[in-house]
């Protein structure tokens, strides 16, 4: 069947995708390539471009064919490409369409300019020279909040950005939940005595990490014509296009960190690699949500790559390119120590059990700053006395406290509470996969992952954006979000091992 305003509408559509992908290449250089002295000038680019794919998507043209295409839609099955582009779309546009483009360009450029001088300042540990940045952010996002309805709290308006329709409400009790099961937890575990991960510092050769890095990335699924993977201070992963997927990590020469970054962005990045092709340049080409981002990133970073079956395969290997290091340590030593709970005092180290509760903390002080019930002078003060009262550390400096994550910097407040929401999905897609897979350990012993990544793209990531985030979940589990597997998951881990 032709429909001249479909392919009208696709058209258009793929424009703003081509300029939000183009947006995302200048971020990746950013953060990858490009010389500090290029900071200001690529605030500008940034900002032009963002302004331009809202200007291109927010026109009377799209409202208009949305409009003609409403009975299309109607008349298709609710799961049918079409149905889902014109469903997607008139959501995203409503919602955009509130934002003059104007606060949009404004708000790039703020994040940009303040996510170059966030380096500097971490690196000073001056929470001060950041400061003024993060005092515009926040005030941008107080505006942006401005354009939309009054929520049921102001938190809502920034959520919905990175885990649409999901509620502050429905969040805080969820992390209730995690809070009081895990603050014990994570007791019993101190309690039952020390894990000896000494052998996990010393001099680690970068190259041979990154080596390592790369070839459990390729066991899963990584190929040279479709992905890239280069050095960031900062992780993170980026899809400028279909069948381009860029991976980065933080090769630090003193631990083996890098090996877990670098599943942790193979499982963002596999995510975006297993959209339906034919979703690409529209809306619904990407990931659903950061939460169901997260859950596949935490997915291939603990729950396929901390497994006992995953260092069986892995750690003769590993004790060959280390054998200085490693040599003298068994396997089960190996596989205790990069499970240790242990509380500490940078977030992206921290183990599968404390991480929750620094998003937690985040989670708390973003809701004070935004509902200005904290002042930002006072928010490294606020910071260390709740990483005291949840995880009994004291903090040394605001490098290691306040000024550890490029999010404020970036102007994204609301994005934290989606790190300890995947770790929650996470285990309710596993064990769901795992009823369809059988045991997936003896694959995973004979290094052997294809199975789970086709199960994961069949049933999750080929869906892209067709549906809600709550939609997505059901249809993978046939449940709603419930930490309750997740809770279970870390309990039964962390119980006593017989000897
Ligand atoms: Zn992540």
């Amino acid at each position: 069947m032709k429909v001249p305003a479909l392919d009208r509408l696709l058209e258009r559509l793929a424009e703003v995708s081509d300029l939000s992908r183009a947006g995302m290449l200048l971020f990746w250089d950013q953060r990858v390539m490009m010389p500090p002295g290029g900071s200001e000038a690529r605030a500008e680019s940034v900002a032009t471009i963002g302004r331009l794919a809202q200007e291109r998507f927010v026109t009377a043209e799209i409202e208009q064919l949305l409009e003609e295409l409403r009975s299309l839609e109607e008349s298709s099955d609710y799961d049918s490409f079409e149905a889902s582009l014109i469903r997607v779309t008139r959501h995203d546009f409503e919602k955009a369409s509130r934002v003059p483009p104007e606060l949009v360009g404004e708000l790039r450029r703020a994040s940009a300019l303040a996510l170059s001088a966030w380096g500097p300042a971490k690196e000073a540990s001056n929470f001060e020279a950041l400061r003024p940045f993060l005092e515009k952010n926040l005030a941008l996002r107080q505006r942006y909040v401005e354009c939309f309805d009054p929520a049921e709290e102001t938190y809502d308006v920034l959520l919905d950005d990175y885990e649409p329709n999901m509620k502050t409400a429905e969040v805080r009790e969820i992390f209730i939940e995690l809070k009081d099961a895990l603050v014990p937890l994570i007791k019993e575990v101190e309690d039952a005595g020390e894990i000896d991960d000494s052998f996990l510092t010393g001099e680690f050769d970068p190259a041979r990490q990154r080596d390592f890095g790369l070839e459990i990335a390729r066991r899963f699924g990584y190929t040279d014509e479709e992905w890239r993977l280069d050095q960031t201070p900062h992780p993170f992963m980026s899809s400028p296009g279909a069948g381009d997927i860029r991976l980065t990590s933080n090769i630090r020469t003193n631990d083996l960190s890098s090996l877990f970054a670098t599943m942790h962005e193979f499982g963002h990045g596999v995510y975006e690699w297993g959209v339906d092709r034919a979703l690409a340049r529209t809306p619904l080409g990407s990931g659903v949500s950061l939460g169901l981002h997260e859950s596949q990133s935490r997915t291939w970073e603990n729950l396929v790559g901390r497994s006992r079956s995953f260092w069986r395969f892995f750690y003769p290997r590993l004790q060959q390119v280390f054998p200085a290091q490693l040599g003298s340590v068994d396997e089960e030593d190996f596989y205790r120590a990069v499970n240790r709970v242990h509380p500490s005092l940078i977030r992206i180290d921290a183990d599968e059990v404390t991480y929750n509760l620094h998003i937690i903390l985040r989670f708390e002080l973003e809701q004070e700053l935004i509902d200005d019930r904290l002042a930002l002078e006072d928010l490294p003060a606020a910071w260390n006395a709740r990483m005291e009262e949840y995880l009994g550390i004291d903090v040394p400096d605001d490098a290691r406290g306040v000024l550890q994550d490029m999010h404020w910097a970036g102007g994204n407040l609301g994005y934290f509470p989606t790190y300890a929401l995947g770790n929650v999905i996470s285990v309710q897609i596993w064990e769901r996969a795992k009823q369809d897979l059988g045991d997936l350990d003896e694959r995973f012993e004979q290094g052997e992952f294809g199975e789970l990544r086709d199960w994961l793209t069949e049933h999750l990531y080929r869906m892209g954006r067709k549906f809600t985030p709550q939609e997505t979940i059901e249809r993978v589990t046939g449940s709603r979000i419930d930490a309750k597997l997740y809770v279970r998951y870390l309990r039964e881990k962390l119980a006593p091992q017989p000897a």
